[in-house]
């Protein structure tokens, strides 16, 4: 019986596993991709006490911080929570069930797929969801990243070290990367953004080679590329949560407040999962300190009766 199960193994998870441990809370991570989101990128220079670091040496050191505790790590999916009448939880994972006197949910979010004609016959033919995995593929050639966020520019910055070209394509007037790269996109000659415009239809033969656009750009309303990079937000990967009854915003993110409760006892939420504005490495592990540290004391304060029985 563990006194904390965390579902995620982001930093978000990894933070609150740290601070339980050192609460002396019995802790488990479950997670199925280590490091989670933030090693998308090689770029991390807004993460306190780093100058600049790649997000696989951030997620691997807070890793290595949870796990410098006695700190149970199970990399597995999990597809079932369950609460029993004796208030103990059952996480069940594809290869176990884990009992755990109260659980956090740090699951972060699955990418937004762009749903166009073409997305899904060329995929992974010229349809990329990252450019630190793919970047190298494209040397020299030209390529769009969708989407206007601080993420989409990072990759479009990336994409621009290895491309001849890069354009982003956005929907909106005006791109909103922090004004550090909103500087740099200015700066680098190889990129052009192209605002008010939607691509509509990714085409191709063996791969991709044209996206076309709702708004014609220079006169034409397709745009010869060599693969689309998309980088339009995030799905909140919040579907366990819901079954549990823990309540949900219209986008799908966990309602918490701001000690990461949800509304259903002995369950908290922290990181992209939940419904807070500004989605950060810094932000999640804040928040999955908090989650824990409520952990701690709903664990402490409830007399559990915990005659549950790991099968
Ligand atoms: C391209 C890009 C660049 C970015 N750059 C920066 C940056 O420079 N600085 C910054 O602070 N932030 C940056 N961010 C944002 C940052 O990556 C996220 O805010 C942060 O990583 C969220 O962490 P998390 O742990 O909450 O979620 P995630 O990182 O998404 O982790 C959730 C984990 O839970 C797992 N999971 C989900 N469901 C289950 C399940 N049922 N069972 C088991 N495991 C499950 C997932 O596989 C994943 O491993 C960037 C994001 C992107 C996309």
């Amino acid at each position: 019986m563990y006194d904390v199960a965390i579902i995620g193994s982001g930093v978000t998870g990894y933070a609150a596993a740290m601070y339980a441990a050192r609460l002396d809370l019995a802790a488990v991570v479950i997670g199925d991709v280590d490091g989670g989101t933030i090693t998308l990128t090689d770029d991390v220079a807004n993460y306190p006490g780093y100058i600049q670091l790649t997000g696989q040496e951030l997620a691997g050191k807070l890793r290595e911080h949870a796990l410098d505790y006695p700190v149970t790590l199970d990399t597995d999916l999990v597809t079932e929570v369950f609460r029993s009448k004796e208030d103990c939880f059952y996480v069940v994972t594809e290869k176990k069930t884990f009992l755990a006197k109260s659980v956090i949910i740090a699951t972060g979010m699955k990418e937004r797929e762009l749903e166009v004609p073409g997305h899904n016959e060329f995929r992974n033919r010229g349809v990329s969801y990252c450019a630190l995995c793919d970047a190298p593929l494209y040397k020299d050639k030209v390529v769009a990243v969708v989407g206007g966020s601080d993420s989409a520019a990072k990759e479009a910055l990336l994409l621009a070290k290895y491309c001849q070209k890069v354009y982003i394509i956005y929907r909106r007037e005006k791109i909103r990367p922090e004004p550090i790269n909103a500087e740099r996109i200015e700066r680098e000659p190889k990129i052009e953004v192209i605002t008010k415009t939607n691509v509509t239809e990714i085409i191709g033969d063996q791969k991709v080679n044209r996206l076309r656009l709702d708004n014609p750009y220079k006169h034409s309303d397709t745009l010869t590329v060599d693969g689309v990079f998309i980088a339009i937000g995030g799905i909140p990967n919040s579907q366990l949560a819901g079954k549990m009854g823990v309540l949900l915003n219209e986008k799908g993110e966990i309602i918490i407040d701001r000690a990461s409760r949800t509304n259903v006892e002995g369950v908290f939420a922290a990181g992209d999962v939940v419904d807070t504005e500004f989605k950060q490495a810094i932000t999640g592990v804040a928040e999955g300190v908090h989650a824990a540290y409520q952990a701690y004391r709903y664990v402490n304060e409830h007399d559990f009766v915990f005659t549950c029985q790991q099968d």
